[in-house]
């Protein structure tokens, strides 16, 4: 392997025959070709086989094979097929279910695939990670994820965090000259970068030399397990519950069995009975529906702009109590428009610029030399802030290229949200002038000089306070105030941060940032929904305030803090303050992971959005970190666990409610799997204390768990989202799914359809043919079920929820009607499914037996409905009410 550390950068490059100008298109793929992806293999994927294989080590097969064995000796080979039949057919949709839940958990992962910037063609474009070369000429920024391995060409400041590789958790300082060794450890490769790392600080030029398996990550990589975490909290919690459910049921088949015996039933019949119970009660859908409903919710939830990374966020979501949003981009629009400037003591308006005047031209010309950003006929590249001053500039035509090229920048000190500063040095009529842009309250207390009309003074406490009161004036109005300043070197040198002092102030440019149209009506949703919304901004309190009371934020009572402030909170004061805090304005990112803490140490779940280099490690701590699609850096969305495309606030409430939604859907799901399996437990259960004999067979049940049920259930998992379940509380995030009214309507429930399934089972007893008595039970069982599926689409009747709102119920329904229909008529089927022929009162009479409880439960939701509405036109100060409790979370 070379040794690229130890090369010069000429070397290198030579050694991939390219330049400065990085690879041509064609030749980067013809590379591509050769070497492949710059992905890394991950741990090996189960084949389809053997996940069908896997299909049939579960513990409702092993049963199944019993009840088959018991079929063949009891001579009812007819049975025996069908039961393998539905065994197989069973593993097969096992099969297509995982591969489909798979599938789409890796969509999701390739839209949260990082990308890289790098120069193709002399140009620098974005390019999906995994089609980076070695050869490539990659840029990298701070906030950047390091896609390849690649030895270091040009760096300014260049601070790497490679703990992933090292260990190490302080950034190294990188450099791009050569390493005259033989053996370098990889910590002390300083100017290469690696696979993985993460840019916190500065910029680079690197060629990449390794990609894929063959990076340092790449070598250890067959060591790490695949990130992607396959079961969530409540499908182990489900999981659980379904092996303890099982071995209870096994206990309870050993009594029915051994109950049956005692009385003096013949064996098999006796092991038939205890086989039928198994299979009515064991829910093996349960974990499977979980799954198919995560997967359809991320899907529909990605379509709307919301990228889930980790699949325990959609069950977080629901949990959510507090959200914390940076305000710049998220809660507004992004889009900055310079509205009036400040200098030489005198506020103007941005239309009415003069710039005859030397001091605000020198003012403008300095704005767009201090700044990283072009707006070159519309084509807006790089931060809004610094964008709307190059588009001041344009205005009074002053050219970016021309004034760059004139100024040529000779150091820098980059920006970053910490120091709330940046610095650029040039060459400006023959001297090295540093120019500072920044926040003015960070910049006024290194001021010592001023520039005004009448040549440099000397900075007074009557300059200080007409500059701050400029800045209230224009931070009431919400406009973002940046301060300008700067200083000469006495020679071109390396920039540090002790530069950043002794300033002659220059100006201050103000601009606006309107709050997004959609953020007002967000936040009022956040607030119904018992959900505090809070604003974290690097901005000044003036300006933040002002913006968070005109969407609904900062409301009477309210407090609005700065980061320094805090600082000199205990945290017994911040404690007592924090429910009332809605507003913390000149924050760094470290203050972010004190303000989750103390929300979480309440017992709340917290959701933070951030999207800088230093945010990382709040989403981290945050129970739902949430990273910006459009501006976050690559370090805050590999630290999220979810992406928003579109950066909205709104769209974090919109994925709030989905995810409640979502966690609806599926309790839904289970309750109706869970009511329906209780319905025949409690039938099978009934005959065998009445010593009657066996309702169903073991194929009846079969036939309804895995047929006729599962399309209902996989329905009511689809059941569109609804903005109701925004009146509720958030979900407290240690309840169990099983609450005690959860298990009292499954139990009530499942009571009344086997109420109406033994009644069905004597009438059919009546006529003396036990066959006719299992039919007619059977086929009650089944569509009482196929109906009690609309009764679980949600907690109101099927009227208030829209009787044709969700079509999967009725395509679940009418398909099951008519497989159950077909098999009570069809001869062929009526023998393999141990049917006896029904007359036609017959078959009316269990259709409409089978309606009967869900008429029951429909008509109890319709009258619970109507006092619940009552109730509330009765006491309109409910929501008011409600309000005042959530804005105080
Ligand atoms: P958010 O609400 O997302 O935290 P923010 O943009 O206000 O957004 P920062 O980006 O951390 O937060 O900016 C903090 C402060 O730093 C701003 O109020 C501004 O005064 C100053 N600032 C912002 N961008 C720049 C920049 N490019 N150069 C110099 N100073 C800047």
């Amino acid at each position: 392997m070379e040794k690229y550390f130890s090369k010069t950068t000429d070397e290198a490059l030579k050694n991939f025959d390219v330049t400065l100008s990085g690879l041509t298109s064609t030749r980067a793929s013809e590379i591509l070709n050769t070497v492949g992806e710059n992905i890394l293999n991950e741990k090996e994927k189960k084949s389809i086989f053997s996940v069908f294989v896997e299909q049939f080590k579960d513990l409702l097969v092993i049963i199944l094979i019993i009840a088959a064995i018991i079929s063949a000796m009891t001579g009812n080979m007819e049975s025996t097929f069908v039961i393998i039949a539905v065994i197989i057919l069973n593993a097969i949709l096992g099969t297509i279910q995982y591969v489909k839940a798979e599938q789409s958990l890796d969509s999701l992962k390739a839209l949260s695939a990082p990308n890289a910037k790098v120069i193709r063609d002399g140009v620098k474009i974005e390019i999906p990670s995994k089609d980076v070369v070695p050869g490539d000429i990659l840029i990298l920024e701070a906030g950047d994820l390091v896609v390849a391995d690649g030895r270091i060409l040009e760096n300014f400041s260049l601070k790497v965090n490679e703990s992933s590789l090292t260990g190490e958790s302080e950034s190294v300082d990188k450099f791009s000259e050569v390493i005259d060794k033989d053996e370098v450890a990889l910590g002390d490769q300083k100017n290469m970068v690696f696979s993985s790392s993460l840019v916190t600080y500065g910029r680079a030029t690197v060629l990449v030399t390794n990609t894929g398996m063959n990076t340092e990550l790449g070598k250890i990589a067959s060591l790490m397990e695949s990130t992607q975490e396959k079961t969530t909290p409540l499908q182990a919690s489900l999981n659980d519950f379904s092996k303890k459910l099982a071995i209870a049921i096994m206990g309870i088949c050993v009594i029915v069995f051994g109950l049956s015996i005692y009385r003096g039933t013949d064996i098999l019949d006796s092991l038939m009975f205890a086989v039928a119970l198994a299979v009515a009660a064991i829910p093996e859908a349960l974990s499977s529906i979980v799954t198919i409903v995560l997967a359809i919710g991320t899907q529909s939830m990605a379509k709307e702009n919301a990228i889930i990374k980790k699949l325990k966020a959609v069950e977080g979501l629901g949990c959510v109590s507090v959200i914390c949003s940076d305000k710049t981009g998220t809660l507004t629009q992004n889009k900055m428009t310079v509205k009036k400037i400040f200098v030489d003591n005198k506020l103007i308006d941005a239309n009415k610029i003069d710039t005859d005047n030397s001091d605000v031209s020198f003012l403008l010309t300095s704005s767009v030399l201090c700044n990283d950003s072009t707006s070159i006929d519309g084509n807006e590249i790089g931060d809004p802030t610094e964008v709307a001053l190059v588009n001041l500039a344009h205005k009074y035509s002053i050219n970016e290229i021309e004034c760059r090229n004139t100024h040529e920048r000779l150091k820098e000190i980059p920006f970053d949200s910490d120091r709330k500063l940046m610095s650029t040095l040039h060459n400006i009529d023959g001297k090295n002038i540093m120019i500072t842009k920044g926040a003015l309250d960070v910049l006024l207390d290194r001021v010592t000089s001023i520039k005004t009309s009448n040549g440099t003074n000397a900075f007074t406490n009557n300059d200080k306070i007409n500059i701050n009161n400029t800045n209230r004036e224009l931070s009431s109005q919400g406009l973002r105030v940046l301060a300008f300043a700067y200083k000469e070197l006495t020679e071109d040198r390396e920039l540090s941060l002790e530069d950043e002092d002794n300033f002659t102030f220059l100006g201050l440019i103000s601009m606006i940032d309107p709050p997004r149209e959609e953020s007002k009506a967000a936040v009022s949703d956040c607030i119904k929904a018992s959900i505090k919304p809070i604003m974290i901004t690097g901005d000044h309190k003036i300006t933040a305030s002002a913006i968070a009371k005109e969407i609904g934020i900062l409301q009477d009572g309210d407090l609005a803090v700065e980061g320094l402030e805090l600082d000199k909170m205990s945290d017994a004061e911040l404690n007592s303050k924090l429910k009332h805090i809605s507003v913390y304005a000149r924050v760094s990112p470290e203050h972010k992971i004190r303000i989750v803490e103390a929300w979480q140490n309440k017992g709340k779940i917290v959701a933070m959005t951030g999207d800088g280099v230093n945010d990382a490690p709040a989403l981290k701590q945050a129970d739902i970190g949430i990273a910006m699609g459009i501006t976050g850096t690559e370090v805050s969305k590999d630290a999220a666990s979810m992406i928003l495309t579109d950066d909205n606030f709104a769209t974090i409430v919109k994925s709030v409610t989905n995810g409640r939604n979502i966690y609806a859907n599926i309790k839904n799901s289970i309750k109706f799997l869970l009511s329906g399996n209780m319905s025949g437990i409690l039938a099978v259960l009934y005959s065998s204390l009445l010593a009657l004999p066996v309702p169903f067979a073991a194929v009846h049940l079969l036939f309804i768990n895995l047929l006729t049920d599962s399309l209902p259930a996989i329905a009511i998992g689809m059941e569109k989202s609804k903005r109701d379940v925004l009146k509720d509380k958030p979900r407290d995030a240690n309840e169990s799914i099983l609450t005690k009214d959860f298990i009292t309507d499954i139990c009530l429930q499942g009571l009344l359809i086997g109420i109406f399934t033994m009644t069905s089972y004597h009438i059919g007893l009546a006529t003396g043919n036990h066959g006719i008595a299992m039919t007619m039970a059977f086929s009650t069982l089944c569509l009482a079920r196929l109906f009690h599926g609309f009764n679980c689409r949600g907690k109101k009747s099927i009227f208030a929820l829209g009787v044709f709102s969700n079509k999967f119920s009725w395509i679940a329904f009418i398909s099951g009607v008519i497989l159950i229909n077909a098999v009570l008529l069809i001869p062929v089927l009526q023998g393999l499914f141990e049917i006896t022929p029904l007359t036609t009162n017959e078959m009316l009479l269990i259709h409409l037996l089978a309606f009967i409880p869900t008429l029951i439960i429909q008509l109890v939701k319709v009258v619970r409905g109507f006092i619940e509405t009552k109730n509330e036109t009765v006491n309109p100060n409910n929501i008011d009410n409600d309000k005042t409790k959530a804005h105080a979370a």
